[in-house]
């Protein structure tokens, strides 16, 4: 249920931020007002208790608090290292899960339900649950390109939930405009947007966005976009109707949230007819046990090489990213025969403002290397733009080769992470123009003239690889 999380916190006791917490507790961070988190230790079952109580649909009967108590505590176990880069386990928004005071029946459902997940070959499985699937359950890959789809999270039809609920939203053309260029799309008219494409589950799969660039957005980053500059509760779901009105769009649906995994809506229609958390679970999770936990030896977890910071509705591609940036990363140290860095964040930005507040460059750059840290605009954007995996070598390749080119002019920086970024055997054809200066790079007036430096800087460099000097030697 998207709810605004509750900030006022009891704090039980505020640890320094890199302690690991055994498996019977967990590291949540408190976001706080101003920005930053407050870290809190809480018992693993306090938190599925005070989570139930901000999750769980009003009234639950104690069957289905039960079995969102075993969902919630499997994935919490199953997402610990979430927010590694921030030096906490979950953090207390939608991002992760919503804590609220627990209530007498929150705690029962923790209490009676103790230590039970959802198990898959051994250890917590990685599953989702949505306030209302609308009628039918998505598969996550519907939802977030690249993400795999387990026998578990089938796409099936759902009686429970009847449907509902059934929304309208109203939106205006400028605030779409808004929100799809704070999400990195580019231009000043969106003259018509359309439905073009829907999934097997009958969800919009893809709309037109006439006068963009990229002139395509899936429905999850279209409702994602929406969500993030305007505001939740207009785009429920994915599964709408588009009409044009006056002055903007009408958009008619049912279901909320992404539709993937447990309904909590469903789920307290089948307690409400009898039916036990475990027929519950089985239903929405077809295969998976229910197991207690394993009591793990609380060693520390071992050092992550790769670390990545995901906004919220984004998660559901970490295994994706997480694997571009190990291949990349391994494919690089191989290329450029250097050792791969020990460790490497990357922090995926959910609007251009956020990525040009933290890296303070322009929102046309795609991605940014500060303090050693990769930063990258929303991966909507990037995707549609089919730059993703290449934006991230190419940040990869400053990570990698600043030891040795740091005091170089920029454009022998930029042109090694432009030239090695290329995935295509064929380069592009070589200009026999001016190195750019420092300040077209870094200052650039345009996108136009950025591409240019950029096409330039990449020239200069290939030139001299081509005549037999190492990338190291480049100047
Ligand atoms: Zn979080
Ligand atoms: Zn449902």
């Amino acid at each position: 249920m998207k709810r605004a999380a509750a900030l006022a916190c009891v704090a039980v006791l505020v640890m320094p931020a890199t302690a690991a917490a055994p498996d019977d507790q967990l590291r949540v961070g408190f976001a706080r007002p101003g920005g930053g988190y407050t870290v809190t230790v809480l018992p693993l079952e306090t938190y599925v208790a005070r989570v139930l109580a901000g999750e769980a649909a009003h009234d639950s009967p104690p069957a289905a608090l039960d079995a969102l108590a075993i969902t919630v505590r499997s994935y919490a176990l199953a997402n610990r290292s979430r927010h590694r880069a921030d030096g906490f386990d979950l953090c207390d928004q939608t991002h992760c899960q919503v804590l609220r005071a627990a209530t007498a029946a929150t705690d029962r459902a923790a209490e009676r339900t103790a230590g039970r997940v959802l198990m898959r070959d051994g250890a917590p499985a990685s599953i989702y649950y949505t306030a209302s699937c609308g009628g039918r359950t998505e598969i996550p890959s519907a939802v977030w390109p690249g993400a795999a789809d387990p026998p578990y999270l089938p796409s099936k039809k759902d009686d429970a939930c009847g449907g509902g609920p059934v929304w309208t939203a109203d939106l205006g053309a400028a605030d779409l405009l808004r929100a799809l260029r704070a999400a990195g799309f580019r231009g000043n008219r969106l003259r018509q947007m359309r439905v073009v494409a829907r999934d097997r589950s009958g969800r919009v799969a893809q709309i037109d966005l006439e006068g963009l660039i990229p002139d395509r957005i899936s429905g999850q980053d279209l409702r994602v976009a929406a969500g993030r500059t305007l505001g939740w509760q207009h785009i429920k779901s994915t599964a709408f109707d588009l009409q044009r009105t006056t002055d903007g769009y009408r958009f008619t649906g049912h279901g909320s949230g992404h539709g993937v995994g447990l309904c909590v809506i469903g789920s307290v229609r089948l307690a409400a007819d009898g039916k036990s958390a475990a027929d519950i679970l089985h239903r929405y999770f077809p295969g998976l046990e229910i197991a207690p936990l394993a009591r793990q030896p609380t060693t520390a977890p071992a050092a992550a090489p790769v670390v990545v910071s995901l906004p919220d509705e984004d998660e559901g591609e970490r295994s994706f990213v997480d694997d571009v940036m190990s291949r990349e990363r391994d494919d690089l140290a191989r290329t450029l025969s250097v050792a791969a860095p020990p460790r490497v964040t990357l922090r995926v930005h959910p609007t251009t403002t956020s990525f040009e507040q933290s890296t303070g460059r322009p929102w046309f750059t795609s991605g940014a290397v500060v303090n050693g840290e990769l930063h990258l605009l929303p991966l909507a954007s990037l995707r549609e733009r089919g730059v993703l995996e290449r934006t991230i070598r190419h940040e990869l390749v400053h990570v990698m080769t600043d030891q040795v080119l740091g005091r170089r002019p920029l454009w022998v920086r930029e042109g090694a992470a432009v030239y090695f970024a290329e995935l295509t055997q064929e380069p592009p054809p070589t200009p026999r123009a001016a190195c750019p200066s420092d300040a077209e790079l870094l200052h650039p007036v345009s996108i136009g003239a950025l591409s240019n430096a950029y096409a330039r800087a990449r020239a200069c460099f290939a030139r001299q690889i081509a005549a037999g000097k190492s990338w190291r030697d480049v100047k």
